[in-house]
């Protein structure tokens, strides 16, 4: 019994539910399930293309593009309005309600594309830091030029890699979405942070790198400015958490070196996942930032989730389906089991090596 009267736990080997202090939601973990070795299974999976360049390709440099337009002759990073866009920035207001229980409003915003690079064949974890950073960069001047139009409260950057995730076409690229209101997700986790900052007068992330900096036992890799973890309460097998070591609220207040460390940390996880079952590792992977609101809010330090289905091999993924639909969240293997893997996994490429 601790100091409290409560009997000490057991997380390597007891079922038990973790706090999520982010989301204020719980995942259950039951490590007994894992008791068997890991076997670090790999299959022979061949790789999405080879093709540096693919002629039926919408994203690929000079080809053409859906309806609209032919793509320019791009040597580095292209940024472009999705030609499908789930949003438009001249949606007209207007609301919907029926007895409060039928609600509907309307929502404006921009959907952009972002091609990381001109290589068809290139995924982050294969660019050079050189390249990674001019990806950095047109995050930063995209979140910079999105958040500061009048109707636009936060801008999501994300990637959704490979055909796992629903991604269709294998030519490195990403997404950025702007939009009038504060997403889900978004919003849980500032209203979490709001709290702590209020209650504590320091901020929750800030707060947790401390102290997964001093155990030193779900830290898989990190740099001069910035920590990855596998979040004590992560849900996904091998899902991460990239934190900044001097907290800042957005891309945009970054420090030059921070965007070329950025690029760096990004490259340094996704070797990994890549080396872990050496295989082009699918994830959904996007930042967090302050909401575009003319606030600072210094509650709420950046950050990047990298969300992977991926559990014992390259084809072998978790579902979130039964329990987890309907109750919470489960996972087997923990949090620090899932980091002393990544951790142990040689840093350059299973490719070059
Ligand atoms: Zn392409
Ligand atoms: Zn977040």
């Amino acid at each position: 019994m601790n100091s409290l009267g409560v009997n000490s736990l057991d997380l390597a080997a007891q079922p038990h539910r973790r706090f999520n202090p982010m989301t204020r939601e719980w995942v259950l973990v039951s490590p007994h399930r894992t008791q068997r070795p890991w076997q670090g299974q790999v299959e022979d999976v061949a790789p999405e293309t080879q093709l540096a360049f693919d002629p039926n390709c919408y994203l690929c440099p000079g080809n053409s593009r859906a309806v609209v337009a032919k793509n320019p002759d791009y040597a580095s990073v292209f940024v472009f309005d999705n030609d499908f866009a789930a949003m438009k920035p001249d949606t007209p207001e207007g609301e919907f309600r029926q007895q409060d229980l039928l609600l509907a409003h309307s929502e404006s915003g921009r959907c952009r594309v972002i091609c990381f690079s001109p290589r068809h064949d290139l995924t982050l974890a294969r660019m050079s830091i050189a390249d990674l950073r001019n990806v950095v960069d047109a995050w930063a001047k995209e979140y910079a030029d999105l958040g500061s139009q009048p109707n636009i409260r936060s801008v999501q950057i994300f990637e959704n890699r490979g055909a796992m995730m629903g991604c269709s076409n294998p030519h490195p690229h990403g997404q950025i979405w702007a939009n009038e209101t504060i997403p889900n997700e978004l919003a849980k986790e500032l209203a979490a942070l709001t709290d702590h900052y209020k209650a504590h007068g320091s901020t929750l992330l800030s707060d947790y790198l401390k102290l997964e900096l001093e155990k030193q036992e779900r830290v898989v890799c990190s740099n001069d400015d910035f920590v990855v973890v596998v979040p004590f309460w992560a849900i996904w097998p091998f899902e991460t958490l990239v934190l900044s070591r001097r907290p800042v609220s957005a891309l945009d207040e970054l420090t030059d070196a921070e965007h070329t460390s950025l690029a760096d940390i990004l490259r340094q996880i996704t070797i990994r996942y890549d080396n872990l079952f050496k295989t082009s590792f699918p994830y959904t992977m996007g930042f967090h930032q302050r909401p575009t609101d003319g606030q600072p809010h210094p509650e709420f330090p950046m950050h990047v989730h990298f969300y992977p289905p991926l559990l014992r091999s390259a084809t072998v993924r978790k579902f979130m389906v039964g329990y987890e639909m309907l109750g919470m969240p489960q996972r087997d293997i923990t949090a620090e089991t899932a980091a002393k893997w990544l951790r142990d996994l040689p840093p350059s490429h299973y490719l070059d090596q």
